[in-house]
């Protein structure tokens, strides 16, 4: 039986002015297991033409005048081929091998050792694919390194804002390590219409791709035809993708692979990354990988601007709608306050006669309507002083008055016997110093507290207790009740407006919970402090201290 013997094939490009020669060397290699393919050149320019295809290897013989072996190894080296360059020479001297070899040859074969040119072309194409192996290891190392770096960096610089753009401009700034001749997009789903919407772009001109992304949203016929990706897995297109939306930018930039990355944030699908390759490029898994790590950082940042931004508006929002709110109270306050005071002022004169005597009955009636139209013009008062603070700055209108004179009109307020079972006590000494304060200001204060005190002690007496301390200079007021007391719960938020606390009995109280607010507030701007002690069933105590003169 006849025993074929296998050739390795074997490209190899052979410089030699001799055709004879090239062939001889030829023939050795076929009788060392080889099946050249090769071809001969003899100058610089068909060796420089010849370079376009691939070889495995170059034989560099003598004899061309002005393109010796070593001009042969720099163009070789020129194009930055890695081949391995073999020479053969009928010099035989130990300075030409060296200088040979430290251009860069692999070998110097002399002519008298030519038969050994089939092992030299073993060895060398073992070594050169051995450098190879090791070049692309390498590279590969230092592109996952490139890769680490970028992921980590980009992770840093992407969740450390809360500004859209900014975020955006790092991402793309992160894919141009991966992919530097490629385009991107990102397109977000607009939450109000869901329509996907353009955002930006890279390498390719923004106001074409915007332009070219409304037309392809209007025609419906040219709709974006992709499959189904929103399980939230990336979609490789690796070839032309004829019936992508806006296509024509894309093939016009030589455009023709795609790759399509959600960008997914605790499942909600924000939008999407799309990539953009020319021909030639197909994505790696590497690539995939690496966008869709990119992509799940860049979605978490982007939910965390949008969040923030809806927080930001809606908070713009709230502020513009209290803003109305206080405004409308203010200038409802106004207008019901003119003709209240109309009426209590003619029904005082009614009811003191000035127009004809009344009967007991009709000037007990006309009391009535004269105490509650107080209580409301109270609660409004209260409503405008409370709509005062959110709307304009407090003025404080500091003057010089008489303490004992200031308590004596507070007093005539509280003049008619109340209808229940408790004493007022006024408890203070007859000899009070001038001070300086907002007497209106603190009039306020002591008249809400005073109300609510009554308001809530049905039984007992409310005690309201004024000193002075020269040493401090401060004044003390303290209002004390007997009444139903404050849960302690309940304590921290009475100073809040609109606060009242809940009671398991159904009396109604009335009020809007506003006085205590007010009380708070004055307090604050005149410099003082209030405090409250309160046991539910024995009574309450507020007592207020403010500087005399601020
Ligand atoms: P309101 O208009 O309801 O009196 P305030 O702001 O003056 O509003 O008071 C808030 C709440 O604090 C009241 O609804 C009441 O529950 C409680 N409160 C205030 N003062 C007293 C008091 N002297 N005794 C018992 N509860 C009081």
């Amino acid at each position: 039986m006849m025993r074929l013997a296998v050739k390795r094939p074997l490209r190899v490009l052979i410089v030699d002015r001799s055709a004879e020669d090239a062939k001889q060397l030829v023939r050795l290699l076929r009788e060392g297991g080889y099946d050249p393919a090769f071809e001969r050149v003899d100058t610089a320019d068909s060796m420089a033409t010849a370079l376009e295809q691939s070889w495995e290897l170059v034989i560099a013989n003598s004899g061309i005048p002005n393109f010796g072996r070593l001009d042969a190894l720099a163009l070789l080296k020129e194009r930055g081929l890695d081949l391995p360059f073999l020479i053969v020479s009928d010099i035989d001297n130990e300075e030409a091998v060296v200088t040979a070899l430290k251009a860069g040859a692999h070998d110097y074969i002399t002519k008298g050792n030519l038969e050994r040119i089939a092992l030299s072309v073993e060895r060398e194409l073992r070594a050169a694919q051995t450098r190879r192996e090791r070049q692309v290891g390498a590279e590969h190392l230092q592109r996952h390194r490139d890769l680490q770096t970028a992921l980590i960096d980009a992770s840093l610089a992407i969740t450390s804002t809360l500004d859209l753009k900014t975020v955006l401009n790092f991402l793309l700034e992160k894919v141009d390590i991966v992919l530097p001749n490629s385009a991107t997009t990102v397109r977000l789903y607009n939450r109000e219409t869901g329509a996907l919407e353009p955002i930006t772009c890279r390498n390719i001109d923004e106001n074409e791709w915007r332009a070219a992304n409304t037309s392809s949203n209007r025609n419906s016929r040219r709709k974006v035809n992709r499959p189904a990706l929103h399980n939230g897995f990336p979609i490789r297109l690796d070839k032309a993708y004829s019936d992508l939306g806006s296509v024509d930018i894309f093939r016009k930039y030589g455009f023709v692979s795609y790759l399509e990355v959600p960008l997914l944030a605790k499942d909600e699908m924000l939008g999407v990354l799309g990539f953009y390759a020319h021909k030639g490029h197909q994505f790696s898994q590497e690539e995939v990988e690496f966008l869709s790590m990119l992509a799940t950082q860049a979605a978490i940042a982007i939910q965390k601007s949008q969040l923030y931004e809806q927080t930001r508006k809606q908070k713009a929002e709230l502020e513009r709608a209290n803003k109305v709110k206080t405004e409308f109270l203010s200038l409802m306050s106004h207008e019901l306050r003119t003709p209240l005071t109309a009426i209590i002022g003619y029904t005082g004169v009614v009811r003191d006669g000035i127009f004809g005597q009344l009967s007991v009955e009709q000037e007990e009636a006309l009391s009535r309507v004269l105490s509650r139209s107080n209580n409301l013009l109270e609660m409004i008062e209260s409503i405008l002083q409370a709509t005062i603070f959110e709307t304009e700055e407090v003025k404080v209108q500091i003057g010089t008055f008489s303490l004992s004179d200031f308590l004596s009109e507070l007093r005539l307020l509280y003049r008619v016997p109340m209808d229940k079972d408790t004493t007022l006590i006024w408890d203070y000494p007859s000899q009070l110093p001038t001070i300086r304060a907002d007497r209106t200001k603190l009039t306020h204060i002591l008249r809400n507290l005073i109300s609510n005190a009554i308001k809530f002690t049905d039984q007992g007496h409310v005690k309201v207790s004024v000193r002075h301390s020269p040493g401090t200079k401060k004044v003390t007021f303290r209002v004390t009740d007997t009444g139903i007391g404050i849960p302690s719960k309940a304590l921290p938020s009475i100073f809040e407006m609109f606060y009242q606390v809940e009671r398991p009995e159904t009396r109604p109280y009335g009020g809007m919970g506003i006085g205590l607010y007010i009380v708070e507030k004055f307090t604050e701007i005149l410099g003082g402090t209030v405090e409250v002690k309160s046991k539910p069933g024995k009574g309450s105590t507020f007592t207020v201290a403010i500087p005399d003169g601020i």
